[in-house]
């Protein structure tokens, strides 16, 4: 194991960095922020459905399945834990009735999708005969023959073999594991529902299935965790040699359980590690992980092939994507559009009866504002090509960037060589904070979600 008092050795963190965690949102997944989404907006969301796509833009779809066994303490998504089989066969089918409004308009244009992501919740949630009705349903009315990644999010504890098994029967090509630790007294007193029997039952049985990717997700920094406890999660992840592991650092968005535990209790840190730590964690499972033979592949992804394993919904989304966002809360992008759909359950499923696409808010970014939402997500990768922003955007970042860039290398976590952009293992491990210096100066210092 490497000796975290290495952690001594990186980069000091410039001023504003957040010692202690508090509430807020970290992880930066879009741009413009979504609090610049807006309901106003939403009509031209639909207009882009009318218009033809850009040629040689990739089509996929995103279906966010809204139901958990529990809610964990740390849970920033939309989730019900109480929805029985009768709302659940009517969300499949508003669902399903969604994805018709969609697959009729121009915005398609003949196009299959190529990726397709079922996130959550917890995806697993659902029964076989559940499954089976949504994907026969999702592949009549957009084949699924020309997709080459369909991922598939799933809690343990949910997984017995035989649903595995129809899991696998499905097609989906990466089974994602929200393992998220190994300790049964740690994922306990997050509110986690799987225990660790669970995670090594349902990974042999996977492997056994011979799935073509395996993707554990672990979090460095759960209540409670502690060194000796992380890197037994570590040993352990490396004993069951997934294709890639995926490493988030505990935040506590507003509408998490523990804040609202630390509001009632006037308390502003959080009842986890400081930031420090845990890109000290995180450091520290990179290091073991590439000693195990693993390739760090982004700020929060190991891979264990990098010629054979790929992650195509994040490469493809983060390059431009379309994305059809199915589901309550769910996100996509249309012709140059974001959107996002309703965030409850109700109004979700009255937009689709009556007929409606249920987004309800929405933006369309400005050229500058994409050139800037793929650079900031692409920069996630740790690494960017000058070249690529050149030929799409006839821009040379070197001078669109430069204030932001310089800044970074002062504070020692970037280099530019040539027309690239490279992070090092520091900058790489605090990414997400280091993004808004890229942010055009309205959405700086603005609330993000
Ligand atoms: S399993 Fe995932 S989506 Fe469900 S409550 Fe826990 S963190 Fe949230």
């Amino acid at each position: 194991m490497t000796d975290t008092s290495s952690l001594d050795l990186m980069a000091p963190a410039p001023a504003q960095a957040r010692k202690e965690t508090t509430a807020g949102n970290y992880f930066v997944s879009n741009y413009p922020p979504f609090s610049f989404w807006k309901p106003e907006f939403v009509q031209e969301a639909h207009a882009a459905l009318d218009r033809a796509p850009k040629p040689g833009t990739p089509l996929g779809v995103y279906l966010h399945i809204p139901f958990c066994r529990k809610r964990c303490h740390f849970c920033y998504f939309k989730v019900y834990t109480d929805k029985d089989s009768a709302a659940i066969k009517a969300y499949i089918d508003a669902a399903l009735k969604e994805l018709q409004l969609y697959s009729g308009r121009p915005f398609i244009g003949g196009r299959k999708p190529s990726f397709i992501y079922f996130g959550g919740g917890t995806p697993s949630y659902l029964s076989v005969s559940q499954l089976r009705s949504l994907t026969d349903g999702m592949k009549a009315l957009l084949p699924w023959d020309a997709a080459d990644e369909i991922t598939f999010e799933c809690e343990p504890g949910t997984l017995t073999d035989h649903k595995l098994k129809a899991i696998r029967e499905l097609g989906v090509t990466r089974l994602s594991l929200g393992v998220e630790n190994f300790s049964d007294h740690i994922l306990e007193i997050n509110g986690r529902a799987h225990r660790s029997q669970e995670i090594g039952r349902a990974y042999a049985h996977a492997r056994a299935l011979d799935f073509p990717q395996i993707n554990i997700d672990l979090i460095a920094g759960m209540v409670e965790e502690t060194e000796a406890n992380w890197r037994e999660c570590i040993e352990k992840t490396i004993q069951l040699q997934p294709d890639s592991v995926t490493i988030y650092q505990m935040e506590i968005p507003f509408n998490t359980t523990i804040y609202k535990q630390m509001k009632a209790e006037g308390k502003l840190v959080a009842p986890v590690a400081d930031w420090e730590t845990k890109r000290g964690w995180v450091n520290c499972a990179f290091a073991e992980l590439e000693r195990a033979g693993y390739t760090v592949a982004s700020a929060y992804t190991v891979v264990k092939n990098e010629e054979r394993t790929h992650f195509r919904y994040r490469d493809r989304l983060w390059a431009g994507a379309d994305l059809i966002g199915l589901g309550v809360a769910s996100f996509g992008h249309i012709g140059g559009t974001h959107y996002q759909n309703e965030p409850d359950f109700e109004p979700y499923l009255r937009a689709i009866t009556q007929g409606r696409l249920p987004a309800y808010r929405a933006l369309t970014p400005s050229e500058d504002e994409r050139l800037i939402r793929e650079f900031v997500l692409q920069l996630k990768l740790g690494r960017v090509s000058g070249a690529y922003f050149q030929n799409k955007f006839g821009v040379d970042i070197r001078q669109r960037f430069s204030v932001p860039l310089r800044t970074l290398e002062d504070w020692g976590f970037l280099k530019v060589a040539g027309d690239a952009v490279a992070l090092n293992r520091e900058g790489l491990l605090q990414v997400d904070r280091l993004l808004h210096e890229f942010f055009r100066p309205e959405h700086k210092n603005a609330r993000y979600a």
